[in-house]
């Protein structure tokens, strides 16, 4: 029999509770409060933690901790699944990525100080109420809005808890680095809660491929660390830790100002000199070819098609021949898991509506 999961309340074993719990307030003096579910075990096993829309427009997570809450059973899990289904609560009601009016960023304000800007406090009831008793945490995000992301994690795999972590979600590419000084990812890994960041599509969306994607990732996290005994690890296929400041990944930007034109695809995969995208100024005078400058796969990619110098174009990764070789052989056999279903659509809307 596992313990109750104490925050001011606590949820006891067996029992599933979803609650709203404070984490602030506005100036109408009405409370912030953060939906969350516990999902208490029967019986004995880890408290895994999952949250999203840390960043307020950064939606996909939200549907797969909705469909995880929904879908799991105190009678059936060992352990604890703390799901909080929107961190930044005022951001989410305006849609945007930062807590409105100063624009402050949650996800660089953990751990979070109880008397400091509104971020800080913020981030410090959510910490210490539900992240400090996590045992593993998973993070969901989307890229920023005018662009797209490849489904990935991030996480610091030189910490051996959370490269098991990275590696039983099993996003194909997991870039690996510390993350940003105040993100909750590195903060929880620092003290010890390894923490990977799962990076999936557009912002202001839900994206089913994507979400069904996260939530194989969240069932085989649930089997590696036994929460669900009855699931099965799952293996993507192929898999790339890239890390994440030896060059291997890159920001490809505008140089000139203009309108670009994707030519890149259907599939995410460039070789080196290949083209990825031009820019013509509005009379077509001219163009700006944006050559691949090393054969990898697209990551990131920007969706809204004017650009100025200095705009980012496209996130590339680099990928040895052996990976190049598989993708391509999984392209061939049409079994490009992650693409396979968006196919030529994967940068279009009609996509989200299969
Ligand atoms: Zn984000």
């Amino acid at each position: 029999m596992t313990n109750p999961f104490r925050y001011d309340g606590e949820v006891a074993p067996g029992e599933v509770r979803h609650l709203r719990y404070e984490v602030g307030e506005t100036y109408l003096g009405d409370p912030i409060e953060i939906p969350v579910t516990v999902l208490n075990g029967e019986r004995d096993g880890p408290t895994v933690g999952l949250t999203a829309a840390l960043h307020g427009d950064e939606l996909n997570g939200v549907k797969v901790i909705q469909e995880v809450a929904d879908r799991y059973d105190p009678d059936d899990i060992h352990g604890t699944v703390v799901c909080c289904h929107v961190l930044n609560v005022p951001g989410y009601l305006a849609q945007t990525r930062d807590i409105p009016i100063y624009d402050q960023d949650l996800n660089r304000a953990f751990p979070g100080k109880p008397r400091s800007n509104t971020a800080e406090r913020m981030a410090d009831r959510i910490y210490r109420t539900f992240v400090e008793k996590c045992d593993l945490l998973l993070d969901f995000h989307t890229s920023t809005r005018n662009r797209t992301t490849m489904f990935h994690t991030r996480a610091d795999t030189t910490n051996e808890r959370v490269d098991r972590l990275a590696r039983a979600f099993g996003a194909n590419v997991v870039i690996s680095g510390p993350g940003d000084v105040g993100s909750l990812r590195r903060t929880a890994t620092e003290n010890g809660i390894p923490a990977v960041t799962v990076e999936m599509g557009k912002a202001h969306r839900f994206q089913p491929t994507l979400i069904e994607r996260a939530l194989d990732g969240v069932a085989s996290v649930f089997a590696e660390f036994g929460v669900d005994p009855t699931a099965t690890v799952g293996w993507p296929g192929w898999f790339r830790v890239v890390p994440a400041d030896q060059g291997d990944k890159t920001w490809l930007r505008a140089d000139t100002g203009g309108l670009v034109e994707m030519r890149w695809g259907p599939y995410p995969l460039v070789r080196e000199g290949e083209t990825i995208c031009t820019i013509t100024d509005h009379f077509k005078h001219s163009e700006k070819v944006v050559e691949a400058p090393f054969t990898g796969i697209l990551v990131g990619v920007l969706e809204n098609p004017v650009a100025q110098p200095g705009h980012p174009l496209c996130h590339l990764v680099r990928i040895d021949e052996t990976t190049r070789d598989e993708i391509q052989a999984e392209i061939d056999r049409g079994e490009f898991d992650g693409y396979r279903q968006r196919g030529l659509r994967w940068r279009g809307e009609r996509s989200e509506l299969d």
